[in-house]
């Protein structure tokens, strides 16, 4: 008996240990592969991407079948309609304090000051960021299957919110169709705790593909605006959203913080937040103790619209590129960026990359040097891997908030202690 057990302990080492230690030793030692290959570490890659398209095969359906139970199984529309708008709101909020604090760090520090660019064409062509009538128009699929396979979340939640309420008032008629998408739901709970264990592999593929491409010289000149919007996200989440967690929702915020740790680490490899859905939702209901009803739905609603790295790291590189270019912004510029970057923020996808588009639109409407584009598109992945943990770890907190302010918040889980057992380990 004991000879198995000391077997045991020398075989299991790995098998042993909880995922998220698993994720880092997979992002530690995926760095240390890309500096040691560098290009070369290119090969690696396919690792990540089966990864990333693991879960990315479980977004539609697990957001569209826990939607619809999530619905059916609130049972009060009013309720909804309440969870709805107190998400907005604070989605919106937490938007604009962020990329407040990207425009104070960045007048603080001035990343871009001594760069002494010269902008070439600055008659920046004027794209055009779609108008908040034509986003709202648009949440509306004329086609839901369409927009199911197009993975079009915001249609998505509309369609599956408005069948769970369908399902709702039909009443007994309906319940074999709830049982339907009950069952399904689970199925995709548990599919996702099993790609979740791919995701050390996948993070190691990645992290040894972005250290082997950037390597590590190229990145001192930017460093400083890599400081500057690092630094911005750790105070955004750190004293920003843990402050959030204690006053208005009167929870521990170290269990916030400890809760984060999966989700954050798949959306700082994946930089994707609708990516990082599967891994959210799991985190929210099985480490914040948020109920089905809530996190179905707040969550992909934050996934969709809720962008506050994003928002912060545009704060940032208008100014940047404003102090590279020796440009001087008045007042009423900074009011513009914090409002295109907040509406800019609903509608997006959060996909890797996206917030580089939308930055052209920000520089745009302040008239500053489409190039300075250039500069920071270099190290976007770099700055992409922040801002999508901030937008994760905001689409969390809010979440927490709606559900503790709904009595949707299983304070059990929440409070319990870290000692857990092994079969919980999916989750620690
Ligand atoms: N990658 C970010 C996200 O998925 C969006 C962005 O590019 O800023 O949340």
């Amino acid at each position: 008996m004991q000879q198995t057990m000391v077997n045991q302990d020398q075989t299991g080492f790995w098998s042993g240990l909880s995922l998220w230690k698993k994720i880092l030793i997979g992002m530690v030692l995926g760095i240390a592969a890309g500096v040691i290959m560098g290009p070369n570490a290119a090969i690696l890659k396919p690792l990540g991407t089966l990864f990333i398209n693991a879960i990315k095969m479980l977004i539609v359906p697990l957001v569209f079948c826990s939607l619809v139970v999530g619905v059916t199984s609130m049972q009060d529309t009013r309720k909804m309609g309440r969870i709805a708008l107190k998400s907005v709101v604070l989605y919106l909020a937490t938007t604009a304090v962020a990329i407040s604090i990207g425009l104070g760090l960045a007048t603080l520090f001035t990343p871009g000051e001594g760069l002494n660019m010269v902008a070439g064409d600055t008659a920046a062509a004027g794209k055009e960021a779609p108008t908040l009538i034509a986003t709202l128009l648009n949440m509306i699929p004329t086609n839901p299957v369409g927009a199911l396979a197009a993975g079009n979340i915001l249609q998505i939640i509309v369609f599956a919110l408005s069948l769970g309420i369908a399902l709702t008032l039909c009443g007994d008629k309906a319940k074999p169709v709830m049982g339907l998408f009950e069952s399904l739901a689970e199925a995709m709970y548990k599919l996702t705790e099993m790609v979740m264990k791919l995701a050390p592999y996948g993070v190691f593929g990645l992290m040894a593909w972005v250290a082997g491409t950037y390597g590590l010289e190229i990145l001192l000149p930017l460093g400083k605006v890599i400081t500057v919007v690092y630094v911005g996200c750790l105070v955004h989440v750190l004293v920003f959203y843990t402050g959030l967690i204690s006053v208005l929702g009167r929870l521990n915020p170290v269990r916030y913080l400890k809760g984060l740790v999966n989700p954050a680490a798949v959306a700082f490899t994946t930089t994707s937040s609708s990516g990082t859905l599967p891994a959210s939702m799991k985190a929210a209901r099985q480490e914040m103790g948020a109920s089905e009803g809530v996190s179905s739905f707040v969550l992909p609603l934050g996934a969709t619209i809720n962008m506050d790295g994003t928002a912060l790291y545009q704060g940032v590189c208008a100014l940047f590129i404003a102090q590279a270019f020796g440009i001087d912004l008045v007042f009423s510029d900074y009011i513009l960026i914090i409002m295109t970057s907040t509406l800019a923020s609903i509608g997006t996808a959060g996909v890797p990359g996206a917030g580089l588009i939308m930055l052209s639109l920000v520089l745009t409407s302040v008239g500053l040097p489409i190039e300075g584009l250039a500069i920071v598109a270099g190290i976007d992945r770099i700055l992409d891997m922040a801002r999508t943990t901030v937008n994760v770890c905001g689409d969390l907190m809010v979440t927490t908030l709606v559900a503790k302010s709904e009595k949707e918040l299983d304070d059990s889980v929440y409070n319990r202690s870290e000692t857990k057992p092994e079969s919980d380990l999916a989750t620690a």
